[in-house]
């Protein structure tokens, strides 16, 4: 960013400048984001990208909008961005059409100077190793060598060596929660404006270390050591002159891929100052290892619910951890609530009260909109995708609240079980903002129970917390990696094989991106 400010205040007093050609850059943009468990009975299809396509591209990214700065920095060629809640595997159907449309439209505008790569990096479709490697492969065939390439991740994604060969710039998230999605996604964008700009064409240098550790995300949120301090040295690393970027990725556990464990990236063009970055962050990483923990206190349910309802703290929130969505559970297992609707204390008339977020009931929702608020309802929901655990379950209450025109959910209506407030879906719903409760006339910061399908809470719902307990439920996300049956990653890998020998934790230097 400093380097691009000083060059246009040579532009500006009049000198010339130190773009070698007057013509602005050509810069395309494409991507499919999605972390998709291969450990779950659910299939994504092509709807569930809710892809852009063209200039309706740009209203993705706040950093890009018409009166934007950087909009004026370059001419923009817009292709295909599809970004889908996490889920089961993306079918081979949805990802040829989705990738289809975006090689023929890339096709429409060569050559291109710079290509805006946004993904997530956890994709898993039917049939394919190395999902993004295979898509950044499709791309360069088209786009050709020269064009610059600058690829923006989710730190939970994996870098497989194809896709870091393929990626000239190469960057990802440095929080968990990913308060900073977006601002990573400007500085991918803008490290490839300032390139371009300053005719210094792709780094010299791209450092891959693989770190063979694989953990859950609840385990590696940067707002607790170790990994506060871990991805503290990021920057440090990144803003040295001759480094252009540095990142930590912590990979996907819930796929299983040879590509899916730690790795570290350092691009730039001092080889010394790159390679030592490289090495110091893989270090730090792997020495880190023995400290990451779950972010909160983890129980089994039962003894977490018996916890909750012997507090007084408010809201008391049980994260059901394990059919997580927006971790890759199919977010309809019916096991938690039907543990809760039997529990006798909820249906006392002055029993403590509770929110349940969320379980997909299309039937339940037809019959709300056609009863209306106040009248009863019996339906059944759940457990359409994944039945493993718990079938699905006939919920029969009052319904106290209808929404219609929600991005995932579609239609949500609130349905008062005894003491539970059960939010049923059209679509399956992550529940992360205090509107999404608000919207439905439910007040979770003055409720005695808060569950949701969630594993680390995100800021708003940690922000409002009395307490918190990660409960151990069974899903397609089970956080106890060891009960996973693993036939395809690397191995030695930690904490798997808790006892391995140190790793070679040196660079291997990646290759300049070629055709394919
Ligand atoms: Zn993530």
């Amino acid at each position: 960013m400093k380097k691009s400010i000083i060059i246009l205040s040579f532009c500006l007093i009049g000198l010339s400048c130190q773009n070698p050609s007057t013509a602005l850059p050509r810069i395309a943009i494409a991507g499919l984001a999605i972390e998709s468990s291969t450990f779950s009975p659910a299939r994504t299809e092509a709807a569930a990208f809710h892809a852009s396509q063209g200039e309706a591209v740009f209203d993705r990214y706040p950093f890009l909008t018409a009166d934007h700065p950087n909009r004026k920095r370059a001419k923009w060629f817009p292709t295909l961005k599809g970004h889908a809640l996490p889920g089961g595997q993306v079918t081979r159907q949805a990802y040829d059409s989705l990738m289809g449309i975006t090689l023929e439209m890339l096709k429409q505008n060569l050559p291109y100077d710079g290509l805006f790569f946004d993904i997530h990096g956890a994709m898993t479709v039917e049939g394919l190793a190395d999902a993004e490697g295979d898509m950044i492969n499709k791309i360069r065939s088209i786009v050709g060598p020269q064009t610059i390439i600058s690829t923006s991740m989710d730190l939970h994604g994996n870098v497989s060596q194809q896709l870091a060969q393929q990626s000239d710039l190469i960057t990802c998230y440095r929080m968990a929660p990913h308060e900073d999605a977006l601002e990573s996604k400007q500085r991918a964008l803008e490290n490839l404006l300032d390139r371009l700009e300053q005719g210094l064409g792709k780094p010299q240098y791209k450092a891959w270390i693989p770190v063979p550790i694989l953990l859950p995300g609840e385990q590696t949120s940067t707002r607790i050591e170790p990994g506060k301090g871990l991805y503290a040295q990021v920057p440090l690393v990144a803003n040295q002159e001759g480094v252009t970027d540095a990142a930590i990725w912590m990979g996907y556990p819930w796929a299983d891929e040879a590509r899916n464990h730690g790795v570290i990236m350092v691009t730039g063009d001092q080889k010394d100052k790159v390679q030592q970055g490289a090495e110091k962050l893989a270090q730090a990483f792997w020495a880190a290892r023995n400290a990451f923990d779950f972010v909160a206190p983890t129980k089994e349910f039962q003894a977490a619910l018996a916890q909750a309802l012997a507090s007084k703290k408010k809201p008391f929130i049980l994260s059901d951890m394990g059919d997580n969505p927006t971790a890759g559970g199919a977010g309809d297992v019916t096991w938690t609530l039907r543990e809760l609707l039997n529990h006798p204390d909820f249906s006392e008339p002055n029993g403590k009260k509770l929110i349940y977020a969320s379980i997909p009931g299309p039937q339940l929702i037809e019959q709300a909109i056609e009863q209306g608020i106040g009248q009863r309802v019996r339906a059944e929901v759940g457990a359409a995708v994944d039945n493993r655990y718990a079938p699905p379950l006939m919920l029969e209450g009052t319904v106290t609240a209808i929404h219609k025109g929600d991005k995932d959910a579609v239609v949500e209506a609130v349905v008062q079980v005894g003491q539970i407030s059960v939010i049923v879906t059209q679509k399956r719903k992550p529940y992360h903002h205090l509107s999404d409760f608000t919207n439905l006339g439910l007040d979770p910061k003055n409720t005695d129970i808060v569950v949701v399908k969630i594993g680390y809470l995100v800021p708003e719902l940690y922000d409002i917390r009395g307490d918190w307990v990660m409960a151990l439920t069974p899903g397609g996300v089970d956080q106890d990696l060891k009960r996973l049956p693993y036939k395809h990653i690397q191995r030695p890998i930690f904490p798997l094989d808790a006892a391995m020998e140190t790793p070679d934790l040196g660079v291997r230097w990646i290759p300049q991106s070629e055709k394919p």
